[in-house]
């Protein structure tokens, strides 16, 4: 049996699947290290979702991404039968010139300093699903919120992205688990002039210091916020909402109007509370709730009245980077 090891880094979680290659693609086995660096976590499925392996490490067993990976792909050496063809893992690749630029002289971008935007894997399954779902709204003008540790919000027209949050690197946009999102660059001009900040010290500040984390003083764990009494808690997901209204209203500008909104990733599949809350900014681009298909997570959780349709979709990114892989392969 020929199998493809999809792997797939986000910041703070490493999740991993094994496909079989028969034909088509099935698979085999489903897991996630979550928590690295601080509550390390490892969860192992079958495709029906029997708990194969469920342990919890310590931080210092699993301190970082290359740490996480010799622990899982031992384990699946163990565990996983098959002809290993090939590993998947995303990379990012940028496409429209004209909103891909920043405001610097262009050598700069000649060099590669662009915005190429980040979550397109996710963006390209949950478009090819909305098209499936409600082919309507998959031509139209939708803005995809893929809220997760990672975080960022796309335009899409007729199924493609025209513009996005995220930009030359993961740290623009939305303010994330513990990235910070878009910063005034003279915040940065100020730490290294006034804290003699060295680049790798800014570099730690801006992707594992901030965001959520930094800002709440409690955590990066939007569960965690939730729950929390404190006041750094409420300010972290006050912002956290206000930055994707925001930010939902300049997509929606870009793309001149808009004919549906997509929640998806760990905040926007599993949290009605977090939907609810960002979903009253969207009241005035006509936007409404049904409160009961939101708590029960339906794939529409818009109100009759509602101008516009609101979806929670799951997205697969491993999914997605299997059948690249596995179309490179062909080709
Ligand atoms: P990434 O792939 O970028 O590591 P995920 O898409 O797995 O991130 O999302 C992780 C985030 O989802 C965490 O902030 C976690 O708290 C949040 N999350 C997961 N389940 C829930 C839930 N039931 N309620 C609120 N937040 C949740």
């Amino acid at each position: 049996m020929d199998t493809i090891l999809v792997v797939n880094a986000g910041s703070s979680s490493l999740k991993f699947e094994v496909f079989a290659v028969a034909g088509s693609l099935e698979r085999l086995v489903k897991g996630q290290m979550e928590g690295i660096g601080t509550t390390p976590h490892l969860t192992i499925r079958s495709p029906s979702g029997e708990r194969l392996e469920n342990e919890t490490y310590p931080a210092d067993v699993v301190p970082d991404l290359p740490a996480a990976m010799r622990l899982v792909g031992e384990l699946l050496r163990q565990r996983q039968a098959g002809r290993l063809i090939a590993v998947g893992h995303r990379v990012v690749r940028g496409h429209d010139p004209m909103t891909d630029h920043y405001a610097i002289p262009a050598r700069f971008f000649d060099e590669g300093v662009r915005r190429y935007g980040f979550h397109g894997l996710s963006y390209e399954y949950v478009a090819g699903r909305l098209a499936e779902i409600s082919p309507g709204s998959g031509k139209g003008r939708v803005i995809v919120a893929h809220l997760g540790s990672g975080a960022s919000m796309c335009a899409l027209y007729q199924g493609m992205s025209v513009e996005s949050t995220l930009g030359f690197t993961a740290l623009d946009g939305l303010p994330m688990g513990t990235r910070c999102g878009q910063i005034d660059p003279g915040v940065l001009l100020y730490l290294l002039q006034q804290h003699g900040m060295s680049a790798g010290q800014l570099q730690d500040l801006l992707y594992k210091e901030s965001g959520l984390k930094g800002l709440s003083g409690v955590s990066n764990d939007v569960r965690v916020l939730l729950a929390s009494e404190e006041a750094g808690a409420s300010l972290a997901l006050d912002h956290f909402v206000h930055r994707i209204g925001l930010n939902a209203g300049a997509l929606a500008a870009a793309l001149g109007g808009l004919d549906a909104f997509v929640f998806t990733a760990g905040v926007g599949e599993n949290s009605p509370v977090m939907r609810a809350r960002i979903a009253r900014k969207l009241e005035w681009l006509g936007a409404s709730l049904d409160p009961a298909r939101n708590e029960a997570g339906e794939l529409v959780i818009s109100s009759g009245s509602s101008k516009i349709p609101i979806f929670v979709v799951p997205t697969d990114e491993e999914l997605m980077i299997a059948r690249h892989t596995l179309a490179l392969i062909a080709a």
